[in-house]
């Protein structure tokens, strides 16, 4: 293909990074999408939903001028109608703080806050880490006690536990107060001085603006000297020991075991005291699911009345990835009733009969086809099969003469010659139905019953 035609073929595709959601995929996001909104219910939180475009000095100002997100990945552009500097969103925060502060949330109190939905950062694409990402965020703003910090953290637990997701390990820090970092900082840059001939270039780089997150490097060959570095929790005061212990003593209480990571630093600029991951190691390389703290100084920073805050934000592709991996696949949702017709007298009384169904709150397909006529009998009987409906609703030129209708069952004990089929007057198809759906569930639960 000659170089033009490569790139007209290219431009027709999707952009790379940025992924589709195809239906074999739905019932896992579903799935998470439900037990997110049951988890976040069950703690009070109410959902905030901001635009995925903001001024790039939100970000700049939000997250930190020294951070990676600022520095290299962020998707920003120029109006070309006004000339304004946007920035699609790479992650949740400083739009909610934004928003909470344009809005005056706080004005009557505290406020527990959650959201969803794209994100975007301008990364290598690999496995777990894409340029257009989902998180699920939540916000505890205006709460300064470390109670807070352990329901956050609580209730990331829940979640793991209502997705069955088992083995994802909590790891916690301390990044104490300014002053206290400070004076940590001092220390730590004097040590990372005197290992100038082994620093990479972004460490190097990190050394003076912002060196802890030269700790945080993963870098292998870096691993000893990071490991070996002034530890900042020994520079907390207590204070700020008071706290961090606060959180650990309810996480105890609760039984939600821990792991004092002391390098944890996390990636954005605005963290004070209690700091968080949540890690797998089923994900290779991209194994944090979620990271999440405090961040006392950020809605001040932001023009607001200073408040605290705290909260964590998760990664729902690699969520959805390691329920995949856990083979925690929940049953693709079928429909109730597949709605079988011949004839175009039967197909207007299927689809009216398919209207009363969805009135009783019954999920029904009707049978329709690429060229517009409805096919054999068998050849809908087999979608019907196909489409895991319970049962089948036939309406030929009898029915429709007779005006009743044939209720089948599928997916029944004896799967090749089907269930019972019964006639039934038109009026009466709701309540037959319903009723058919209410012994099936039964006779099944009795079968359950029957083999523990
Ligand atoms: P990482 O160290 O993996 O780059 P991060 O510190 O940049 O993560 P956060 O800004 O804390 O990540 O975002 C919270 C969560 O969002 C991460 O723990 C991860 O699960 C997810 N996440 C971050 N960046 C991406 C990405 N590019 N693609 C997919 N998920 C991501
Ligand atoms: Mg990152």
């Amino acid at each position: 293909m000659s170089e033009d035609k490569t790139k007209a073929a290219k431009a027709l595709q999707g952009v790379k990074g940025m992924n589709d959601m195809l239906p074999a995929d739905a019932p896992l996001w579903e799935m998470f999408e439900d037990a997110a909104r049951s988890m976040l219910r069950a703690y009070g939180y109410q959902q905030i939903r901001t635009p995925i475009v903001e001024h790039t000095q939100l970000f700049v100002r939000g997250i930190g001028e020294v951070t990676d997100i600022v520095e290299k990945e962020m998707y920003s552009f120029t109006d070309a109608l006004n000339g304004e500097n946007l920035t699609l969103r790479p992650e949740g925060t400083a739009a909610a703080v934004r928003s909470t502060i344009e809005h005056n949330l706080l004005y009557d109190g505290p406020k527990r806050l959650w959201y969803t939905g794209p994100m975007f950062r301008h990364e290598r694409p690999q496995r777990g880490r894409y340029r257009q990402f989902h998180q699920l965020g939540a916000e505890a703003l205006g709460f300064a006690g470390p109670d807070v910090d352990a329901e956050i953290i609580l209730m990331c637990q829940r979640l793991w536990d209502d997705l069955g997701l088992v083995g994802v390990r909590l790891e916690l820090n301390s990044l104490g107060q300014a002053h206290e970092r400070a004076a940590h900082r001092e220390e730590l840059i004097k040590y990372l001085e005197g290992f100038q001939d082994i620093l990479d270039e972004d460490s190097k780089r990190r050394l003076y603006t912002n060196p802890l997150r030269v700790l945080d490097t993963k870098n292998p060959a870096l691993q000893e000297m990071a490991a070996n570095a002034p530890k900042l929790i020994d520079f907390l005061g207590e204070e700020s020991l008071a706290h961090f212990e606060g959180v650990q003593r309810i996480l105890k209480a609760n039984n939600i075991p821990f792991k004092i990571n002391p390098r944890l630093v996390r990636g954005l600029d605005y963290y004070n005291l209690t700091v968080f991951e949540w890690i797998t190691d089923k994900l290779g390389a991209q194994g944090t699911i979620a990271g999440g703290g405090r961040y006392d100084p950020l809605i001040q920073q932001m023009g607001g009345k200073p408040a605290p805050a705290c909260g964590w934000a998760m990664g729902i592709e690699r969520i959805i990835e390691l329920l995949r991996e856990e083979k925690l696949q929940p049953e693709a949702a079928g429909c109730d009733v597949y709605m079988v017709h011949q004839g175009e007298a039967a197909a207007l009384q299927s689809m009216i009969a398919a209207e009363r169904l969805r009135d009783a709150g019954l999920n029904v397909v009707m049978h329709a086809t690429p060229d517009g006529k409805s096919g054999s009998f068998k050849s809908q009987m087999k979608r019907a099969d196909g489409s895991g409906a319970a049962f089948a609703v036939i309406i030929g030129e009898d029915e429709t003469a007779a005006g009743t209708a044939q209720v089948k069952q599928l997916r029944s004990g004896n799967a090749a010659e089907g269930g019972p089929q019964t006639s039934v007057p038109a009026g009466e198809l709701v309540e037959f139905v319903i009723g058919a759906m209410v012994d099936a569930i039964e006779a099944e639960e009795e079968l359950e019953d029957d083999e523990q």
